[in-house]
This record gives structure tokens, C-alpha cells and sequence, in this order.
């Protein structure tokens, strides 16, 4: 596609642009803002930062909504030695551009902007509104930023591309997440006379062998891999370290797959049910988090994120083979997101028709080696340009 190729170095500076402002969850306002000024540059109409921190932009007044979404917040770099290069300068080395992000996504994020710029120059299908979304939180709470967009702003896409990284291939879908928190109570007493209190840790230990007992019976699931559940962490509510706790506290990690189809109770009770659970008179609860949005209010989230697919036989999905099709005359590889995605808010919770397409290698997401080819910026930026007008255009 000409008009992509065209749009080559204002992508890559843009790109590299946005490694170098840092943009923790939570504190995404610096990237945010410039991406809004690219926005206002290519021309996007009612462009607006919504009460969460996400930024929309909007081209085209049709009927049919398709949104492409990207979060904007990247995990921390954590210890620079280990870093080959300053994560915020966006080198480039042999076509590829590094940085804290550049996978995990802000590459992403200048392809589906630039799909503005692109549908500018080519005309924007009469039955389409086109909406790029630059959304906050996800590293912490994935699928949250639709949760506002459609209840609180209102907006509800008819499709959603999800620009994670893909590697370039279709994603139709990816396992669920929840987390469990299982908390034990004891009696605190001093550590030189035990006896006289209740050990909390001794309560939880046989529940901790009982979930990794647990994860070994999961059945195979052919498309989506394994279910599995893991204790992440453990804390206790000792008042020092000569002190027998008098509550103890794990967190676990559980991945559903579509085909578990299990519901928040589902979960709860498939822990509760176990025996040392109840020999302990253990808690078992989904948490809640609490955040703040932009205005200062507070909002709550509970920590289930449920599993998403999409049949393939779906018409948004034979679109997108279409559009792959005709741009790059070869066949797409489908597949199945390894990772949770924002996926689980807009498609999971509200069954919005959703597929992911992305650049960058997942694999580079979240480490030291932090990348995106050049040449997968501009891919991704012809194929949902392409998307777009085939999607825009049916009657
Ligand atoms: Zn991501």
C-alpha cells in the first residue's frame, strides 16, 4: 500500500516518540497528551481524554463503529543493568526499533493511529465511524478501560480489533484470568511460647500442596492449552517476625479456558469444595481493586476477567482473512493469544465482536530485549487500513 510506505518515517518517529516518554500505569498523562497532539496533526474529530485516562479520536460519521484499541502503559524497566540499551530513547538497530514498550505496545499504538492518516488520504468508507482508542491501566487491569468506555462514556464499537502484539497473525481469542485471594485465621501469641497461640501459616500450608495438586488435573484443552492455577504470593498479618500469625493470606493466579465456561461462584466454589479448605474454615473471595479516575472518584473492579473466542467462521473474522488476503496475497496464520488482553472487557464481558491483530513478537513483551520490526509497523498499519474500508464498505 503506497500511502503506507509514505507514512514510513512520520511512523517510525512517532514511535520512538512515545518510547521516550515513560508511561507507568497510573501515570500515563505525558504519553496520553502526545498522543493526542499526533491525533490532532493527522486530523481525528472529537478527540477526548474520558474520565479514566483514555484518549479517543474519531473519524468518519457512518453507522458502524469499529474501534481499534491500545493500551498505552508499559511494566517498569526494572534493573537497568541488565538493559543493553536506554529503554526510553527508541534506538533503532537493523530495522528494528527497542525501548521499554515497543512490543508491549507502543509500536502498536502509532500503526493504529496512523490507520487514521491513511484512511484520510484514501476516504473513509460512507457507512463508517472509525475510532482509535489509546487506553490506560491495562498492565494492572486488563479489560477495565472498556468497562468505562461503554458503561460510562457510552460508546459501544460493533467491532474491536485488539492491536496487542501478534506477531502479525489473527487472534480469535485467549484464556481467562481471575484472582483468588484464600485467607486463614489463627490466635498471635509470642514465638518463644507457640502453644499458647494458633499458627495461621500451619493452616494454609496443606491448601498450598492441595492447589498445586489441583493444577495437575486440569484436562487438555486443544485450542486454548491448560486451564491452571498457581499461588503467586503469600502474606501474613504477623506483628513481627517473633510473632505467630494470626492471619495468613495467598494469592492465587487461575486461567480459564472458554470451554470451562465457569462463572465467579464456578470458581469460588471449585476451591471451596476442597477438604483442607474447609478443615481450615478458610476465606476464599474474588478481590475487589479500587482506582482512581481522572476526575478523583473512586471506582471498583472485581478481579475476574473472563475467557473470549471467536468462531472462525464469524464474519468479522472472515473479513479479516479477507483483508489480510487481499493486501499481502498470502494466507493468515490464526491463532490463540497466549497472554489476557484487553480483549477480556469487550469481548468477554460484553460480547462485542473482537479480534486481535498486532505488531511485534509477544515473546520480547515485558523484558530486557523490548522490540518491533519496522517493517511489522508498517504491516499492521496497511492490513487495518485494509480492514477498515473491506469491514467499512459492506452493505
Ligand atoms: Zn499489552
Amino acid at each position: 500500500m503506497k500511502a503506507a510506505s509514505e507514512l514510513k518515517n512520520d511512523l517510525i518517529l512517532f514511535t520512538r516518540d512515545i518510547i521516550a516518554i515513560p508511561s507507568l500505569s497510573n501515570n500515563e498523562e505525558a504519553v496520553i497528551q502526545r498522543i493526542k497532539q499526533e491525533m490532532e496533526r493527522i486530523g481525528y474529530e472529537n478527540i477526548f481524554i474520558d474520565g479514566m485516562g483514555n484518549l479517543i479520536g474519531q473519524l468518519g460519521h457512518g453507522e458502524r463503529i469499529l474501534a481499534i484499541e491500545g493500551h498505552v502503559d508499559t511494566v517498569d524497566v526494572g534493573n537497568l543493568e541488565k538493559w543493553n540499551f536506554d529503554p526510553y530513547k527508541g534506538i533503532i538497530k537493523n530495522g528494528i526499533i527497542y525501548g521499554r514498550g515497543a512490543c508491549d505496545m507502543k509500536g502498536s499504538i502509532a500503526s493504529l493511529v496512523y490507520t487514521g492518516a491513511i484512511l484520510k488520504k484514501i476516504g473513509i468508507p460512507r457507512g463508517l465511524k472509525f475510532l482509535a482508542i489509546a487506553s490506560v491501566m491495562e498492565e494492572i487491569y486488563e479489560g477495565l478501560n472498556w468497562q468505562y468506555i461503554i458503561k460510562e462514556n457510552k460508546i459501544s464499537p460493533d467491532a474491536v480489533i485488539i492491536a496487542e502484539p501478534s506477531n502479525l497473525k489473527i487472534a480469535y481469542g485467549q484464556r481467562g484470568r481471575v484472582d483468588l485471594k484464600i485467607q486463614t485465621s489463627g490466635v498471635s501469641c509470642h514465638s518463644a511460647s507457640p502453644e499458647q497461640g494458633e499458627n495461621a501459616i500451619y493452616k494454609i500450608a496443606p491448601i498450598i500442596l492441595d492447589i498445586e495438586e489441583m493444577n495437575t488435573t486440569f484436562p487438555i484443552d486443544s485450542t486454548f492449552g491448560k486451564p491452571c492455577i498457581s499461588v503467586t504470593d503469600i502474606y501474613s498479618t504477623a506483628v513481627n517476625q517473633n510473632a505467630i500469625p494470626d492471619s495468613v493470606t495467598i494469592h492465587i493466579d487461575r486461567r480459564l479456558t472458554p470451554q470451562e465456561s465457569k462463572t465467579e461462584e464456578d470458581v469460588l466454589k471449585e476451591i471451596r469444595y476442597l477438604k483442607t479448605v474447609k478443615t481450615a474454615n478458610a476465606t476464599v473471595y474474588i478481590p475487589e481493586y479500587e482506582y482512581k479516575s481522572r476526575s478523583g472518584s473512586n471506582h471498583q473492579i472485581k478481579a475476574f476477567y473472563p475467557s473470549w473466542y471467536m468462531d472462525t467462521s464469524h464474519p468479522l473474522i472472515q473479513t479479516a482473512i479477507k483483508a489480510y488476503q487481499l493486501q499481502f496475497n498470502e494466507e493468515p496464520e490464526l491463532y490463540i493469544w497466549p497472554f489476557s488482553t484487553n480483549g477480556v472487557g469487550c469481548k468477554g464481558l460484553f460480547n462485542i465482536p473482537t479480534f486481535g491483530f498486532g505488531p511485534g513478537n509477544e515473546k520480547y513483551a515485558h523484558t530486557e530485549e523490548d522490540q518491533v520490526p519496522i517493517e511489522h509497523l508498517i504491516k499492521a498499519l496497511e492490513f487495518y487500513a485494509s480492514f477498515a474500508i473491506l469491514w467499512g464498505n459492506i452493505p
